[in-house]
């Protein structure tokens, strides 16, 4: 049989997994992307002034072996392993991270408070859960949820926890027990439960290294945007002119764009992928001449006035990531296209996030702004509204029947970190080999 003409859309981490399956069955697929460079949300840029930044904060603690190992032979396992320090901002208080059991050093009116609605929570009959709010109060209590998750949901999901189911959750926040609760308040020194202990990052050139050894498995096309799709003749345009066709198709294109340049798709898909929600995210970069600014490789922004609501020091991932002697901040500003719409020009961010970094402290008045960028994140983390389950079953159902293998965090359509996007790209890749994707 013939080898099939597998293309893939997307040159991220879902695009070179894709790549990376494929290539073990002799394939070398056409892979397209509208971007000048590979990459997508894990790309790096080195600037003139020294700096990289990775677009957004990028670490990788993946648990799979396997994926660990493929990553550090990009690398030449030249990579750092770093224990990873996180923690809260929250009105001039900076709990380490999770919160709910570093209430230790926060106003003493708030530790009683939490506390006395966390052991009510516990003693209270068991109520069914419908969303996350529900999910938060039966986990902190009132006052804890409504003063952190709920205000932070607020600020990083942009609608309430009223409004988000809860399938997204796993690991991801921490239910302590009372003794947990109380050690934390009365000690400074709590123990560590996040999920994640340790990490690693690439030693030099940014978390885009951990790609290099993929790009040639795939025949790259960069600058090429698809614009349309026509699933009948199984023929792609894109924006530079050129049409080419496709035996199977592999897609990692966030879903409202691609149900847009289906043609023909039909009105309830459509509306379908409309109701999708995804934030958009304003990265701001600043570089200063001084890398003492924070002991926490990652800081959580809970306060409305405060424009972040996270800050990332990628200096402290690699020191290669600043000139000597220099720092970076990484802030990230949120915003939602369905319930929190971005206008302007990222570049609005640059002076809020310099003025609220020295309103909490990290930036001193002596010191000096050495590089300072922002970008664009069109589709950041996926939102999981209660609009979301019903409308993804619409949309995947019709790219099913079509047999287009979506995959990523954006084909997806979920909370998915590095790994899981390359593995999901591996699994459309095979999909698209079998032809069970393609079943038109
Ligand atoms: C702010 C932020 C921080 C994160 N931090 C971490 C972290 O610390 N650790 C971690 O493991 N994960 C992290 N993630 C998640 C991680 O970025 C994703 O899981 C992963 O990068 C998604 O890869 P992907 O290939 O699915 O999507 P993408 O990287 O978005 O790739 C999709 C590609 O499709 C291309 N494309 C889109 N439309 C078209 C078109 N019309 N024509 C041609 N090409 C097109 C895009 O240019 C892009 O290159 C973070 C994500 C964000 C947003």
């Amino acid at each position: 049989m013939p080898t099939p003409n597998i293309v893939v859309l997307g040159s991220g981490m879902a695009g070179f997994g894709a790549a990376h399956r494929l290539h073990t069955e002799g394939i070398t697929p056409v892979m397209y992307d509208k971007n000048a460079y590979y990459g997508g949300h894990t790309a790096s840029f080195r600037y003139e002034s020294g700096f990289i930044f990775d677009v957004g904060p990028h670490i990788s603690y993946t648990k799979d072996l396997r994926i660990q190992q493929l990553f550090a032979d990009s690398v030449d396992q030249r990579y750092e392993t770093i224990q990873i320090n996180l923690n809260n901002y929250w009105r001039g208080h900076w709990p380490l991270h999770p919160a709910q059991i570093h209430l230790h050093g926060l106003p003493e009116d708030v530790i009683i408070k939490v506390i006395a609605d966390f052991v009510e929570e516990r003693q209270a009959p068991e109520r069914p859960v419908k969303n996350y709010a529900d999910w938060l109060l039966a986990s902190f209590g009132r006052t804890f949820a409504e003063l952190f998750p709920m205000q932070y949901t607020r600020k990083y999901h942009l609608t309430t926890a009223e409004n988000m189911s809860t399938d997204w959750l796993g690991p991801r926040i921490y239910r302590p027990s009372l003794e947990e609760v109380l050690r934390g308040a009365l000690s400074a020194a709590a123990p560590q439960v996040h999920y994640i202990t340790h990490f690693r990052y690439p030693s030099d050139g940014g978390f885009m290294c951990y790609l290099k050894k993929f790009v040639p498995l795939g025949n790259l096309k960069l600058n090429h945007e698809l614009v349309s799709i026509d699933p009948r003749t199984r023929q792609l345009t894109f924006s530079n002119g050129l049409v080419t066709h496709y035996d199977r198709l592999v897609s990692s294109v966030p879903l409202p764009d691609l149900i847009r340049m289906i043609q023909a798709a039909p009105p309830d898909v459509v509306d379908a992928s409309r109701r999708l929600a995804c934030s958009t995210c304003v990265v701001v970069n600043i570089g200063v001449n001084r890398e003492d600014i924070s002991r926490a490789h990652m800081t959580y922004f809970y306060d409305e006035d405060i424009c972040f609501a996270r800050l990332g020091f990628p200096h402290m991932l690699s020191s290669k990531n600043a000139p000597p002697g220099a720092g970076s901040i990484q802030a990230e500003v949120y915003f939602s296209h369905k319930y929190k719409p971005f206008t302007g020009a990222p570049e609005d961010w640059i002076e809020p996030v310099i003025r609220d970094l020295r309103r909490c402290g990290l930036l001193r008045d002596e010191d000096k702004i050495l590089s300072s960028q922002a970008m664009l994140l069109r589709y950041a983390n996926i939102i999981f509204d209660l609009e979301r389950a019903a409308a993804l079953k619409t949309v995947h159902g019709y790219l099913d029947d079509l047999g287009i293998a979506y995959c990523g965090r954006y084909g997806e359509w979920g909370y998915m970190w590095t790994d899981e996007s390359f593995k999901s790209g591996e699994l459309a890749a095979e999909r698209a080999l079998s032809g069970v994707a393609c079943a038109k």
